[in-house]
């Protein structure tokens, strides 16, 4: 049988397991932490349950492929719920938009703040419609195995079609006028720890999954995905160990012969496929030959300052399950400060999530959960922030913003509070510079010029996950993972 070692338990970890396993390869996990899930995770405290990385599901379709890839049917495993609103736009002037697939009231909302966005609105989605599946057919969804594929004929007139080369920010402007709805139709790209002033307007496909294929709630939570794709890998017999951190990758003759572990013991492998983020693999478990510094060079998404807090106290109604509030005047400025400053945006447009509005039970009767995600620059290496300051600053920032909204002093009716940030993501998950998103997406960041799913020098040793093409979000991460597996397939010795 053809062994696999897989580093790390992330869910391109856990799905590229899943599938390699099901195609009869022996696979095994090894996860630093004592959970899978990576970044992905849960925290459960008193009668409270909070997903401290990811509460959008997105793009469905994409995780229904994987389940059927895997033998099963994603219906028997998780239980969705749509959320319509999607979410609530909140802007610095107490206005807010609620998006919403029901298109009276879209309407309605859009064209009191600004006359005919309406029908901008309707082309804006248009266009995020054929971004959507031109990008999912031509680029996102498929392995490029050499330049000239990426760059092939064919694909050129599409890198226009998909207007890669124009900045989202600009793009949305040519539809609305009012800068709030300017912010509401492109703010999405911080989803994958971008600035929209420096993303393709390709990303106009995320406005339109949204409210086309819909934003959903897996029953449980987030986390549930998480554990239900770790119960189907160890179904198909991939065994996970958990608390034992790989210390490098064993090169041998030109191939991976192994890896070592913190603990000491050396493993050989057949196949080894790093999950971890490919950053951090390059600079601490591959030997130096000069990838790491370069790859410290490209650019990196955001990180964030995340609060998960107890309330005690009735639930607003003011807060639906997923809040955005935007820094409408400063909105510009915010992205440089957080992409080019590295710091904490002066007035920092930030994210609510109070799950208990669609699952009670994520909080008790008398009580409310809410996380606030408050996105930041990465760490700077040559001039380190203090995080301490910064995230005593956000917190007031969003306990003052909530109190505007009848929240009234949610300080006072604070049970607990955990926090997440820049350093907790560097040195919980190896995140390189605690990016939260990992590897950014700008245009020399994506296709055939990210960083390859194999490595070029070792023929057996291959990546998965956020920061390896395609790119950041569990859907996407889920694609990593099945084209991940195409390449061994095309590539790797066969079970
Ligand atoms: C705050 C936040 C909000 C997000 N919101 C959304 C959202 O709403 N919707 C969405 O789709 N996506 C969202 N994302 C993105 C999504 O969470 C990620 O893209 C995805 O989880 C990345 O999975 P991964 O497998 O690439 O990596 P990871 O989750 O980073 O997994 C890698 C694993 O490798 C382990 N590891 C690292 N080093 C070692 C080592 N030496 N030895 C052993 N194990 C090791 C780590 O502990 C980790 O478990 C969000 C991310 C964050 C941080």
């Amino acid at each position: 049988m053809i062994s696999v070692i897989v580093i790390g338990a992330g869910l391109g970890g856990i799905a590229a397991a899943a599938r390699l396993a099901r195609e009869g390869y022996q696979v095994t996990v090894f996860e630093k932490n004592d959970i899978p899930g990576g970044r992905a995770a849960v925290i459960q405290r008193d009668g409270f349950r909070f997903d401290t990385g990811p509460t959008l599901f997105l793009m469905p379709e994409v995780f229904e492929e994987t389940f059927r890839a895997l033998g099963e049917r994603m219906d028997q495993h998780l239980e969705l719920q749509r959320l319509d609103p999607t979410y609530r736009v909140h802007f610095h002037d107490g206005a807010h938009l609620d998006l919403t697939s029901n298109l009276v009231e879209m309407r309605e909302q859009l064209d009191a703040m600004e006359a005919g966005s309406f029908n901008a609105y309707l082309r804006f989605l248009a266009e995020g419609y054929r971004h959507y599946h031109l990008s999912l057919e031509k680029f996102v969804g498929k392995n490029f195995y050499s330049i000239f594929e990426f760059f092939s004929p064919s694909n050129l007139p599409l890198m226009f079609q998909l207007k890669a080369l124009v900045k989202h920010a600009s793009n949305t402007a040519r539809y609305f006028r009012d800068p709030r709805l300017q912010a509401a139709f492109s703010f999405q790209n911080m989803y994958l720890g971008l600035s929209p002033y420096e993303a393709p307007a390709t990303f106009s496909l995320l406005q339109y999954t949204e409210l086309a294929d819909g934003v959903w709630f897996p029953k449980g939570g987030l986390y549930r995905v998480i554990e239900t794709f770790t119960a189907i890998a160890e179904g198909l017999g991939v065994q996970f160990v958990y608390n034992e951190p790989v210390k490098s990758i064993d090169i041998e003759g030109g191939k991976a012969a192994g890896i070592t572990l913190e603990s000491g013991a050396s493993l050989k492998a057949d196949l080894v496929i790093a999950n971890a983020d490919l950053p951090y693999v390059y600079a601490e478990l591959l030997p130096e030959d000069g990838s790491a510094q370069k790859l410290a060079k490209k650019k990196f998404t955001s990180s964030a300052l995340m609060f998960y807090w107890g309330i005690q106290g009735p639930k607003s109604a003011e807060l639906l399950h997923h809040n955005v509030f935007l820094a409408d005047d400063q909105y510009k400025k915010s992205f440089d400060n957080i992409f080019k400053d590295l710091t904490l945006p002066a007035v920092p447009s930030f994210y609510i999530n109070a799950p208990s509005r669609s699952e009670p039970a994520f909080a008790p009767t008398d009580g409310d959960g809410l996380m606030a995600l408050v996105p930041v620059g990465h760490i700077n290496e040559e001039n380190p922030q203090d995080w301490e300051a910064l995230e005593n600053k956000a917190r007031d920032f969003v306990v003052d913003r909530l109190k505007t909204l009848g929240l009234g002093d949610i300080n006072s009716r604070m049970l607990f509070e955990e926090t997440i940030g820049p350093n907790t993501y560097k040195q919980r998950w190896n995140l390189a510079k605690g990016s939260a998103f990992g590897l950014s997406h700008n245009f020399l960041q994506v296709g055939y010029l990210r960083p390859h799913n194999r490595h070029p020098r070792f023929p057996n040793l291959y990546f998965v996950g956020a920061s390896t093409h395609p790119g950041t979000g569990l859907p996407i991460v889920l694609l990593s993972a099945k084209l991940t597996v195409e390449r061994i397939a095309k590539e790797g010795p066969k079970p």
